[in-house]
């Protein structure tokens, strides 16, 4: 196809080139034209020997004699000369002569630049064509992609989370007729490799609907514009398959839906805001009827432009964590499977592969197969495992962290444990739902308590206990680990407790210095905030004293629960209940 392109342009360029040369070749010859005196032209022009008289206004005129012979001689430039040649019998020509030889090289030279610039139009079009098509994009669609919820091992909350989405691509219509409305964009969010575009296949091949993938990034180009008119491209493709539904699939969302902030608002902005407005002006196209679901793939959340997440978008977010000890066992056994597997312990290699992903552990039994089969072993083994992680191990950090990492575990399940202890001391009624050190978006571990009673207000002996469990982690490290000991971990604590404690003090009346006072009100006025902060500071170092107190009192407690914590990796509620604590009590 190109060399037939190229050959259409090449040969009117060659006739171009080849007229070009032999008309300046005529000219040059032209210009070599024989020269007579005006005495000698006057005699000719007596003997009637000529023809025709080319007069223009150049300072020589061209004769032709009636043999065929030209010259030049000089123009007399006399007002009645014209009238002279023609009363003699003489053809005047008062334009330039131009010989047929000359003519057919004029007129293939017009014709082939002619057609030059045709062409190069129409390929320039073709050209910007393309670069607004998603041609250059690839994103075939994976027809009835092969992956189910059986290639995801562990996940198994985010795999619940879609399974409704499944059953409405499924049966869309059934869905309408109650009325209830699906989401139309899926936000799944957590670190890479921990599994998510693999959960987005998983949901297409379950529903059995076409999958496209594409990246954020491929959306942002230098020429304005592009983006939008791809997104508009991807969501026509996806519509018009044969069965109407599908699954698209935004991996690096970020890329487009970044949040504004006022310092970069310049430089290929402009660009980023049209791709978002065409993605949510086709996701608010599509009705509830058609079975397309969007989902969207970020390594962080709070990082995106709040518009992709409102209700009618991507309203509901899915987190994919790490992997915690039983999910990488699964998730060993899983890509194992298929594989010669030797004597390999399993547990022991979970263990072993704390805080990776997903994608590591694929990549680390990969790289065993690997070792292997170089050594024609019959089967992997446990040697083979071990090789392949200190390779792996070497890949993704430069130095052995083991022994670092072993420390971190250990303060970060004190420091979460220290939040659930003093959770279930002082606030009973709300249970802890679970308890977590595998690092999260949000920071190194996590406890979670499940919502507590809606209250329309919240008392200050309410807020004070918010404040203890918030200082609970910190707490912990200080009492297990000693007062020189403490972390980088408990920033987040601080900062929500500060917060709390200085809005008691200053916008709901309940300190001292203020009273019930309200410091907006009084900004203006030069308070003393120095007796603000020092009341603040006084608020949060009796209730500090208060959770150390309650630590110290159920070490016992937080022992217990550590050492299963770090067994786990995540305790649920079920798991705290069979301990059968004193703490309660
Ligand atoms: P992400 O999109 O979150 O970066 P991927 O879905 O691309 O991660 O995961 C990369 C690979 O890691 C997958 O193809 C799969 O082999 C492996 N993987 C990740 N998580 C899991 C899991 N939960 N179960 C099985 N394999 C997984
Ligand atoms: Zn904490």
């Amino acid at each position: 196809m190109k060399k037939i392109k190229n050959k259409s342009i090449i040969i009117p360029i060659l006739i171009f080139v080849i007229s070009l040369s032999s008309l300046i070749f005529m000219n040059y010859h032209n210009s070599s034209i024989g020269y007579r005196s005006y005495i000698l032209f006057e005699k000719d022009l007596s003997s009637k020997n000529i023809s025709t008289i080319y007069l223009t206004d150049s300072p020589k005129i061209r004769v032709q004699l009636k043999n065929g012979m030209t010259y030049e001689t000089d123009n007399p430039r006399t007002p009645d000369i014209k009238k002279t040649f023609l009363q003699n019998g003489i053809n005047v020509d008062e334009n330039y002569p131009v010989s047929s030889r000359e003519a057919y090289p004029i007129a293939l030279m017009t014709i082939s630049a002619v057609y030059i610039i045709i062409m190069s139009l129409k390929s320039s079009r073709k050209v910007s064509k393309r670069m607004l098509s998603l041609d250059s994009l690839d994103t075939s669609a994976v027809e009835g992609s092969n992956y189910s919820f059986k290639n995801i091992a562990g996940n198994e909350e985010a795999k619940e989370s879609v399974k409704d989405v499944v059953d409405f691509l499924k049966n869309p219509e059934k869905y309408a007729s109650y009325g209830a409305r699906m989401p139309k964009g899926i936000m799944l969010y957590g670190q890479p490799g921990t599994g998510k575009t693999l959960l987005a296949k998983a949901v297409a091949g379950e529903a059995n609907v076409p999958f496209y993938a594409v990246s954020g990034s491929d959306f942002i180009q230098v020429y304005v514009g592009v983006g939008a008119s791809r997104i508009r491209q991807l969501f026509k493709k996806a519509r018009n398959n044969t069965c109407g539904k599908a699954v698209i699939f935004i991996d690096e969302i970020d890329a487009i839906g970044k949040k504004r902030s006022a310092s970069n608002s310049s430089g290929g902005s402009e660009e980023r805001d049209q791709t978002l407005n065409a993605l949510l002006t086709e996701m608010s196209g599509f009705n509830e009827k058609e079975g397309i679901v969007v989902i969207a793939a970020t390594n962080r959340l709070d990082m995106l432009d709040p518009a992709l997440l409102r209700p009618g978008r991507f309203d509901r977010h899915i987190e994919i964590t790490l992997p915690d000890i039983s999910s990488r066992e699964k998730i060993i056994e899983l890509h194992l499977k298929n594989k010669p597997a030797g004597n390999i312990d399993i547990h022991e290699w979970a263990q072993k592969t704390a805080y990776f992903s997903g994608a590591k552990i694929e990549n680390l039994i990969n790289e065993a197969a690997i070792i292997a089969c170089k050594e024609n072993s019959r089967k992997i083994e446990n040697s083979h495992m071990d090789k392949a992680f200190s390779i792996v191990l070497a890949g993704y950090e430069k130095k052995n962290r083991d022994y670092i990492k072993d420390i971190d575990k250990r303060i970060t399940a004190y420091h979460e444990v220290g939040h659930a202890l003093v959770s279930m001391k002082i606030l009973p009624n709300e249970k802890i739902s679970k308890i977590t050190i595998i690092p999260s978006t949000k920071g190194a571990g996590g406890y979670t308590l499940s919502i507590p009673e809606d209250k329309l207000y919240e008392n200050k002996d309410y807020l004070e206990r918010r404040i203890m469990v918030l200082l609970g982690g910190r707490a912990a490290e200080e009492v297990v680990f000693g007062h020189d000991y403490v972390t980088t971990g408990a920033r987040n604590d601080l900062q929500r407790s500060t917060d709390i404690a200085f809005n008691m003090i200053t916008q709901y009346g309940m300190g001292k210095t203020l009273g019930l006072l309200n410091m907006q009100e009084l900004y203006d006025l030069n308070i003393n905030q120095d007796k603000i902060i020092q009341e603040c500071k006084n608020l949060i170092d009796s209730i500090y004293g208060e959770v150390k107190n309650i630590i110290i009192e159920n070490r016992h407690c937080l022992k217990k629960i550590t050492d299963l914590l770090l067994e786990k990796e995540t305790l649920f509620s079920q798991d705290l209940d069979d301990l059968n604590l004193t703490v309660y009590k």
